[in-house]
């Protein structure tokens, strides 16, 4: 009998058992991601050509593309390539991670896959990068749609009192990162941006991406979205959350999980990959009304092209920390030393 996936009851989700009788060692977790990957012929991930030839002689790349003369594995291209683990491995990451609706800490990686926790974190950051979307693809939403911002980050007042030092007179949010996210009621996507820190500017460009002249907006009162066209406010100063179809509570419910991972199963979101756990959250939330397996199909895709060594991804702090427009990171989140700069 089909098994219920998380979440949602009339989704079909795959249990651990039947993840394990279809995919009992890499070659045939290979050939999942060969069909998924390419379902209509194996293609070259260079040139798209498919003039392939199979069964190289070539030790690690089976095929070879007749037109560019380049070698190549169902690897190449995607997360996966020049990394060690074996596909099932890669799948059964996958999986966890699209099925535990709080996310899959590093460590608890580490261990139900048998590898190091280091090796661990890195293969969660490229499944990760699986689910990754090209912001500027994104489409305006039919609205309503629901704006809001929530902070992350760990407390001052929970710190020891040397680090708290650091943060002396800078208010609560002094160790929090913004992020500015939207819903959309007639579709249910969310889309999330980290931000860093809250401006008006930072705030009303993303929600302005997503409606044009004829999608209404509801936020809270925040002074940011206030002289904003087609746009509506609940009071929550003044207790007020919902007037009639006026409330916020879609975006709010999706903080709450985001929160719920960041408190359960992170315990820590470094500021120069909270995009990354962002997107986790995002994907997750927006394909949950589908099977188990096409969610998995839909990761495939996404993976195409998104390579990332890891060098790249320690590398990265320093950008991030640009990105976030003004917001001085905190000292200890400073402590990176980038080899190169872009
Ligand atoms: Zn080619």
């Amino acid at each position: 009998m089909p098994q219920p996936g998380p979440g949602r009851s009339h989704r079909q989700g795959i249990t651990l058992k039947k993840l394990f009788k279809r995919f009992p060692d890499n070659a045939a977790a290979e050939k999942w991601f060969l069909e998924k990957r390419w379902p209509n012929g194996i293609a070259c991930p260079r040139c798209g050509s498919l003039n392939v030839l199979t069964k190289t002689k070539h030790k690690n790349m089976p095929y070879q593309c007749r037109d560019c003369r380049k070698f190549f594995s169902v690897r190449t291209g995607m997360p996966m390539q020049s990394s060690k683990l074996g596909l099932q491995t890669w799948l059964i990451a996958m999986y966890l991670h699209s099925t535990s609706l709080k996310g899959v800490s590093s460590m608890k990686l580490h261990r139900d896959l048998g590898i190091t926790q280091k090796s661990a974190w890195f293969l969660a950051h490229r499944v990760r990068e699986m689910w990754r979307r090209d912001e500027t693809k994104d489409e305006v939403f039919v609205g309503p749609i629901e704006a809001d911002e929530a902070f992350i980050g760990g407390k001052v007042k929970s710190m020891s009192a040397s680090r708290r030092k650091q943060f002396k007179g800078r208010g609560p949010f002094a160790n929090k990162a913004a992020v500015a996210g939207v819903k959309d009621r007639s579709s249910n996507q969310v889309r999330i941006r980290v931000i860093g820190t809250v401006t008006s500017e930072a705030l009303r460009e993303f929600v302005e991406r997503y409606r044009n002249e004829r999608t209404r907006l509801f936020t809270d009162e925040a002074a940011a979205y206030e002289d904003l066209k087609r746009h509506d406010a609940v009071k929550h100063s003044a207790k007020e959350y919902v007037r009639d179809e006026i409330h916020t509570n879609g975006i709010e419910s999706f903080w709450s999980m985001l929160k719920r991972g960041y408190i359960g199963t992170y315990h820590r979101m470094s500021f120069e990959h909270l995009f990354r756990y962002a997107t986790e959250f995002e994907a997750r939330h927006n394909c949950r009304d589908f099977d188990t397996e096409q969610q998995l199909i839909l990761m495939v895709r996404g993976a195409e092209g998104q390579v990332l060594p890891y060098a790249k991804l320690v590398e990265y702090g320093e950008r991030a920390v640009k990105i976030a427009l003004g917001w001085k990171p905190p000292v200890h989140w400073r402590h990176r030393k980038t080899a190169k700069s872009d």
